[in-house]
């Protein structure tokens, strides 16, 4: 394994350069990916005393099963029995090295060695990681929709994965202890509002978008048919829409980067429907042709701060912590700890399986920037090589702003009062 990385999975995805210069050189993507030498079940008996207080630790105030993580994948490659899907051009090196890399990365990560039981082995490994948490808690799964153009035709080419809301449904009905479903509903589709009430009466209130990677803008005036009946439906039944906000770099999403201005987000917000914007927009900024809503160069996590603290959206407006310990954009960190204001605003994510990708987290970084200490790097370091998401958690509970000390309260990982999960 590769001890001196560390890079906590954040949501999103491997920087482009990164991924060509790991590419070139790609003999084992398991040290990338993956990099795991122990079971998660060993954990309890084997892990340092000190690695064992860190995990003491940030279970303090979060008992039980009152732990929340409202951002987990789902993946799968089995079109045939549950329509889980991965774009072609990401299984084969011939078509497109850096996809296939990426590819190699993310399935090391999250323990699919068969890509014929790819959806299986996933969810044994994401079930096998959760059952040796020290306290489980409850996870959002999600399942993720085409990219739809204007006309509301589903897209292939242009997606990069694809998780039937049936599919997350079923297994959150059958694990209930440990899963609540998160739906994926596009809103061109031509059957969006129909397939949202559908849904919406079965009881599920969350609604993943990824505006960039499917090609949603959720302010666009050309589409406002589509989109007003699909947030008053939101709204009649207090649903909860968990959308992406800020630069994309995990799934195609080149041409519609703009869609993840965490602005956009105000027209759902002013028909009255509460709204999560993940990773609070930290990573891009506004550019010129965003000029009429933004001042250019502004980055668009201060906008989506300015947003968290508008009296306005009191009770309407959340931010997810997810992928903000990765190494690119753990600078946030920061920003957003030394805002108490903001804090009662904030749920957890995991966004896994980002977090078990091992060179997007790098522990080492964190202690240069000042958020962890060299001890506590060593600990962390110990429990990720058991349980990634465990790891995750343990270490959001852990970091602090880098000159004051503050860190998360426990209210951010447990249950949000106002985004009750059963
Ligand atoms: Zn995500």
């Amino acid at each position: 394994m590769i001890s001196s990385r560390r890079i906590t999975p954040t949501s999103t995805y491997l920087p482009r350069a990164m991924l060509i210069a790991v590419s070139a050189f790609c003999v084992s993507c398991d040290l990338l990916g993956g990099a795991f030498d122990h079971e998660p079940k060993d954990l309890e008996n084997e892990i340092s005393a000190v690695a064992h207080s860190l995990v003491d630790q940030a279970f303090e105030g979060i008992q039980g099963d009152a732990l929340r993580d409202y951002h987990v994948h789902m993946l799968g490659m089995n079109t045939a029995e549950n329509g889980t899907w991965v774009n072609e051009e990401w299984q084969s090196p011939w078509s497109g090295f850096l996809h296939f890399f990426q590819f190699e990365i993310y399935k090391s990560a999250a323990g699919v060695t068969d890509e014929q039981q790819a959806d299986a082995q996933y969810l044994a490994r994401l079930k096998n990681l959760i059952q040796f948490m020290p306290e489980r808690g409850k996870f959002g799964i999600m399942a993720f929709d085409f990219f739809h153009d204007e006309q509301g035709q589903p897209n292939r080419e242009l997606s990069t994965f694809h998780v039937p809301n049936k599919y997350v449904l079923t297994l959150a009905r059958k694990y209930p202890e440990i899963f609540f479903p998160i739906i994926s509903i596009h809103p061109y589709r031509q059957d969006a509002t129909t397939a949202l009430r559908h849904y919406a009466q079965q009881g599920v209130r969350f609604v993943k978008w990824l505006p960039n990677a499917m090609g949603i803008d959720p302010a666009s005036n050309t589409m406002q048919d589509k989109l007003l009946p699909y947030y008053r439906i939101m709204k009649e039944y207090d649903m909860v829409l968990i959308s992406h906000t800020g630069v994309e770099v995990a799934a195609e999403a080149e041409e519609h980067q703009r869609f993840g201005n965490p602005l956009l987000l105000k027209k759902p917000l002013d028909i009255g429907v509460k709204v999560v914007m993940t990773h609070v927009a930290s990573l891009g900024e506004c550019e010129k042709e965003e000029r009429p809503i933004c001042s250019p160069g502004t980055p668009y996590i201060d906008l989506a701060i300015r947003m968290l603290e508008d009296p306005k959206y009191a009770g309407l407006v959340f931010a997810d912590i997810s992928a903000l310990t990765q190494y690119n954009r753990h600078h946030n960190l920061d920003k957003i700890l030394e805002k108490p204001s903001i804090h009662s605003r904030l749920i957890n994510g995991s966004d896994y399986p980002l977090p078990a990708i091992n060179i997007v987290i790098r522990t080492r970084s964190l202690v240069s920037s000042g958020h962890i200490n060299p001890e506590e790097r060593d600990a962390l370091n110990e429990i990720y090589d058991y349980n990634p998401l465990l790891f995750d958690f343990v270490l959001k509970r852990t970091l602090r702003h880098s000159k004051t000390g503050t860190r998360f309260p426990s209210s951010v990982f447990v249950q949000h009062p106002d985004l009750t999960t059963n």
